[in-house]
């Protein structure tokens, strides 16, 4: 069995799975997101503090498998840096008393193997992950061979969520808040302008489309909850087009077999429904993670350590580092 663990940002997480079977034997994960709810946002000191406190309670209830492990994997990035020391140190501290090697994992590849979580992995796959952090394109050839070809330019799809619930104060994570307001709301009453729509290039971004909300939130002065229904449901109206004219315009390019949305925002059930008229007509198979695997989990963690396991990619206690940002898959 190998042991993972997950802190990259604000979920203390810890799963057990099986090598041989994949199965997931154990899995548990501490969200914070009520204590960070009132700053509209992670605040990465506090979000340490909480790891400190969640991750050893998760890991007591794992012992009766210690015996059993062949492996610690942990994410090393990307993430907060604070957060990330957590399960870091955690790691290293379980791979020395236990003698056990250690498998560093990049929380990205996490992401797309959530999709492969308990499952044989499925793979050429191009992948849309629409995270907190990230909104990229990802041909995934095999495990080794993963290329990034589109990213954003500034903030990310998840994080333009967070920032326009944050404007109205209506709370964190800003995804399921606006994605609910947006139900009760008309996404026609406000045209905010689809991003890069001249650009020819295939890529991402937010922060003119959070500009745009911003004026118009300054300009109504006092919101009532229709106001608020009506920005919700504009605003993701015009997040999603944005993200589907370019997925469209890499359609018109590579027809691919499977297609994959992965990330906490891939949740967007907008986002969800329009991926699917999409694929249905290329006749694209599109594969989606369970809804509990979506955000920040370590049985996602713990998939991908599986692939590293078979191919000894191990790294040395005292060599392990995390890194707040990647620029390539590794
Ligand atoms: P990264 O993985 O890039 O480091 P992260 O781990 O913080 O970032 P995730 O946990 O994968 O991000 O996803 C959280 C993000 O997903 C938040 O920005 C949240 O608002 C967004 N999100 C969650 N549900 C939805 C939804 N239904 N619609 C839009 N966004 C959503
Ligand atoms: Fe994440």
């Amino acid at each position: 069995m190998i042991l993972s663990i997950e802190s990259s940002c604000d979920d203390s997480s810890i799963a057990i799975t099986d090598i041989k079977t994949k199965k997931l034997i154990y899995h548990k994960k501490i969200s914070q997101e009520i204590q960070h709810s009132c700053y509209g946002g992670v605040v990465p000191e506090l979000a340490a503090r909480l790891h400190i406190e969640a991750l050893p309670k998760i890991l007591e209830e794992t012992k009766e498998y210690f015996s059993k492990l062949k492996a610690v994997a942990v994410t090393n990035a990307p993430g907060l840096s604070v957060t990330l020391m957590e399960g870091v140190t955690m790691a290293k501290a379980l791979a020395l008393s236990l003698n056990l090697p250690l498998i560093a994992v990049n929380h990205l590849k996490g992401h797309i193997y959530s999709l492969f979580i308990e499952k044989n992995e499925v793979l050429p796959c191009t992948i849309l992950l629409v995270s907190g952090g990230h909104t990229q394109i990802i041909e995934a050839s095999s495990f080794a061979d993963m290329k990034i070809i589109a990213t954003t330019l500034d903030d990310s799809f998840g994080e333009s969520f967070d920032k326009v619930s944050k404007m109205m104060n209506l709370g964190y994570p800003g995804g399921p808040i606006v994605q609910e307001y947006a139900l009760k709301g008309d996404e026609n009453r406000f045209d905010f302008p689809v991003p890069l729509r001249q650009s020819p290039n295939i890529e991402f971004s937010y922060s003119g489309l959070k500009n745009a909300v911003r004026l118009e939130i300054e300009k109504i002065g006092e919101l009532n909850e229709q106001n608020k229904a009506d920005i919700c449901a504009s605003f993701q109206k015009t997040a999603v087009a944005h993200i589907m004219q370019k997925i469209k315009k890499y359609f018109k390019k590579n027809i691919p077999t499977n297609f994959a949305i992965v990330g906490g925002a891939s949740a967007n059930i907008y986002l969800r429904t329009q991926i699917e008229d999409l694929c249905s007509k290329h006749k694209t198979k599109l594969h989606l993670s369970q809804l509990k695997y979506c955000s920040d989990n370590a049985a996602m963690i713990g998939r991908v350590a599986l692939e590293q396991y078979k191919i000894n990619d191990f790294t040395k206690i005292e060599d392990i580092d995390i890194q707040t940002r990647i620029k390539v898959f590794k």
